[in-house]
């Protein structure tokens, strides 16, 4: 049975380029059958963060990667969080000790600082197992254990990488276990794939560097090798380097509370950096779980594109209303409308849904985008006098449109008060005022939403209603009858 992990540590907020080492094993567990487990690695007491560790389940939640084994859920190696799993790590640490593979090492900082200087001087490579102390102490925690390398060449093979191979040189004497009796995560994160059986480690190729040492431990407690997909990393916009918080890399709740839906994000990131060769772009869970597969993982960094995640936004926003309909993407819409709808009810917002979804880019557009439907908007006659297509006519001229419509409009009967009566009034009005629907329309559609754009004009004076249509073409006319 295929078992990965994904295996955070709690030392900040977990930014959009991290949680692709999420999506990736999550996916490959569960398109098998597998297990995915949510492990913390939270050993580095001083980078630890408060409040990190509930942003990644946060943001595990949201994006819908539920884990079968781990914290909060349990299961049959417990703990999950490393903090808790000490006497695990030591009870390993023995085995090493017995076998005359770990040291404990009792030399102070200070002398270890030394012995780099003096290597960087003689300009040799610094390998602590050129520096083995002659005495060492039996182990207790207090003192930093040692690993008692090998020089030895590797081969290896990365899912993504391909064939890899490294020199004996960079086998060396790394810390297992530190002074505080907290294992390292050298040494924390092969017990544990170990311990909970995991047969696919996927995470960024930064610990690409370390697998000589990582192979060299396997070796020496007897483990069989698991699997190894090495992730590239998501490149900042810009530049050839990784994506950082500095280049405005956001967590992913940022994301969520922005509107961005959790289809949206998941998609995104699955795609930055695996393709199944076709041109397909918008893939849902099930279709991800259908078609990834490993040897599509590009090995090459993907970069990383907010305005690529606007539009797949928008793609979910339409194919959410599209295919499930308007009450589904309604229920994604609370906390995103603006503070005047407040008062009004659920049927109302859901029709100023219906006629605008298909322009949003996120769900917080609504904020914007929809005012004038729940308040009258702000009249500034100069939105009208200097518009482009309105700058030919008179205020005369623009009195007596707004004069025909208003007349035409009061005749639609109340219950005929619908988009298609409302295009065939508009019609009409075209003919008889002889004017072009470019400065028609225009004219129309400001007045009645002072917005720089909105939906169809008959969509948006059937919701709007006819009283409302009316009041605000009226209120209009006199303002320019004033002016
Ligand atoms: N705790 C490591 C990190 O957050 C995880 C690396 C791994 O997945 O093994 O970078």
């Amino acid at each position: 049975m295929i078992k990965t992990r994904f295996a955070p540590s709690p030392t900040g907020y977990i930014h959009i380029g991290n949680v692709r080492s999420a999506i990736y094993p999550y996916l490959i567990a569960k398109q098998s059958g597998g297990k995915f487990i949510l492990r913390i690695e939270d050993t580095d007491r001083a980078r630890y963060v408060e409040g990190a560790t509930e942003l990644i389940l946060d943001t595990l939640k949201w994006l819908g990667l539920d884990w079968d084994e781990g914290v909060e859920v349990g299961g049959a190696n417990e703990p999950y969080y490393q903090s808790e799993r000490k006497d695990i790590y030591h009870k390993w640490a023995k085995k090493l000790i017995d076998s005359g593979r770990a040291y404990a090492d009792p030399t102070p900082p200070e002398v270890i600082d030394e012995y780099r200087k003096a290597d960087n001087a003689k300009k040799i490579p610094f390998l602590y197992r050129n520096h083995r102390p002659k005495d060492t102490p039996e182990w207790h925690e207090g003192i930093p254990l040692r690993f008692k390398a090998e020089p030895k060449a590797y081969e290896w093979h990365d899912e993504v990488m391909g064939d890899m191979h490294s020199g004996p040189e960079v086998c060396d004497d790394i810390i297992l276990i530190k002074k505080d009796g907290l294992p390292t995560y050298n040494f924390a994160h092969i017990v544990d794939d170990a311990e909970m059986g995991v047969t696919h480690i996927a995470r960024g190729n930064e610990y690409l560097s370390s697998m000589p040492n990582y192979l060299a431990l396997y070796e020496a407690l007897g483990l069989e090798r698991p699997k190894f997909l090495s992730l590239p990393h998501i490149l900042a916009p810009q530049g050839n380097k990784k994506l950082g918080k500095r280049d405005g890399a956001k967590s992913v709740t940022e994301y969520r509370d922005e509107g961005i839906l959790p289809e949206a994000m998941l998609n995104y990131l699955a795609c930055l950096g695996w393709n199944d060769g076709t041109e397909q772009e918008i893939y849902t869970k099930d279709e991800l779980l259908d078609r990834f597969s490993i040897d599509r993982i590009q090995n090459s960094g993907a970069r990383f594109d907010e305005t690529k995640i606007l539009w797949m936004n928008g793609q979910w926003i339409r194919k959410i209303a599209n295919e499930q309909g308007i009450d589904a993407l309604y229920a994604r819409t609370a906390g995103f409308w603006p503070d005047s709808a407040a008062a009004y009810p659920d049927a109302y917002k859901k029709r100023v849904l219906s006629i605008i979804y298909d322009r949003l880019k996120t769900l917080s557009d609504l904020r914007d985008m929809t005012d004038y439907f729940f308040k009258n908007p702000k009249i500034l006659l100069p939105a009208i006098v200097t518009q482009k297509m309105l700058k030919k006519l008179s205020e005369q001229e623009l009195i007596d449109l707004l004069s025909a419509a208003i007349e035409k409009l009061q005749n639609i009967p109340d219950d005929k008060w619908s988009a298609d009566t409302l295009q065939a009034a508009f019609n009409e009005l075209l003919v008889e005022t002889k004017k072009k629907p470019g400065e028609f329309f225009t004219l129309i559609r400001i007045a009645i939403s002072f917005a720089p754009f909105s939906p169809a004009l008959n969509l948006t004076a059937e919701v709007l209603g006819k009283e409302a249509t009316l009041a605000r073409l009226n209120s209009v006319r006199t303002a320019l009858a004033n002016d």
